[in-house]
């Protein structure tokens, strides 16, 4: 069994849904992010909201997966004052909803006054709600970013084993791991973090606080980053019960502190019926035959070895 802890899957087809059920994905983590332009008001930025929350979850439990997600103002929306002023008012509302396990993706892009003023009101949010922290860390200025992130988490008083640093690589992970922060890593295609580095950051540190994610989006990335990197470390000689934290436990530990997310939601599963409708709309399209299926869901067949 496998837990994607970051996929934007509001960007991804059924294909999708399908292929990673089929490789042992039971639940994944959906953070609120941008979407690849930036948005204009906050009305839409409440229907994105709506959509991680309501359909997509509906969406990822026609295909058997458990969906969660994670409520956030992103770094880069932080540098319009007037849209993230709008987001600040409704983020609690979307934050107490079922399924949201962490504030998040927050952080830092270009590391703006504006940026760290909205990272800092979102973390004094996730203190007041009592929830788990992701952070989102830069692609650019890289090793800064994070270390700036972790001060200023530490300065607001926020436990590091309440926060999940995401997005690291080979430069960040030590002190990550060294100040007690969960440490994630997106398996990007060709950029970030291929899983042969990710292996190879394995096989160094162990799997202690690491989390292996796919972080698929509306870019060039493989929601199955998640399945392949657990196969690849087991083939070059990962122990299992290693892979098995950064693949699976540790997502669970880390966001199971919501009280939002535990493993009973996959183990005993609710049925797969696509008949069902969610506010009138279904997954089908024409005639084709609704999947109604009872759980059979266990321990034992989900193994990938
Ligand atoms: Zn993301």
């Amino acid at each position: 069994m496998f837990i994607d802890a970051h996929a934007h899957m509001i960007s991804r087809t059924t294909d999708d849904y399908e292929a990673m059920a089929t490789a042992g994905v039971v639940a994944l983590i959906e953070p609120a992010f941008w979407i690849g332009q930036p948005r204009t008001h906050v009305g839409t930025y409440i229907d994105y909201l709506s959509a991680i929350v309501g359909w997509e979850r509906f969406r990822a439990g026609q295909f058997g997966i458990r969906h969660y997600c994670t409520i956030g103002l992103n770094s880069k929306e932080a540098n319009n004052e007037e849209l993230a002023e709008g987001v600040m008012e409704i983020l609690p509302r979307f934050a107490l909803k079922d399924g949201v396990v962490a504030i998040g993706e927050i952080g830092y892009d270009e590391q703006t006054d504006l940026e760290d003023k909205y990272f800092r009101a979102q973390i004094e949010l996730a203190k007041e709600l009592d929830m788990p922290v992701m952070i989102h860390t830069p692609h650019r200025d890289k090793k800064r970013g994070t270390t700036r992130s972790m001060d200023v988490i530490l300065e607001h008083g926020l436990a590091p084993r309440r926060v999940v640093i995401d997005h690291n690589n080979e430069e960040t992970v030590r002190e990550v791991l060294d100040r007690g922060f969960w440490a994630a890593f997106s398996i990007y295609p060709s950029t970030k973090m291929g899983n042969e580095r990710m292996v190879e950051i394995m096989r160094q540190y162990g799997a202690e606080r690491i989390i292996v994610d796919s972080a698929c989006d509306w870019g060039i990335s493989d929601p199955l980053g998640v399945p392949k990197t657990a196969k690849l470390a087991l083939q070059r000689g990962i122990p299992e019960a290693e892979v098995r934290l950064a693949c699976y436990q540790n997502a669970l530990a880390a966001y199971g502190q919501s009280g939002q997310m535990q493993e009973s939601d996959w183990l005993s599963p609710p049925p797969i019926d696509q008949r069902t409708l969610y506010e009138g709309n279904s997954i089908l399209r024409g005639g084709r035959e609704a999947r109604v299926e009872e759980p059979k869901r266990s321990m034992e067949e989900l193994l990938i070895e």
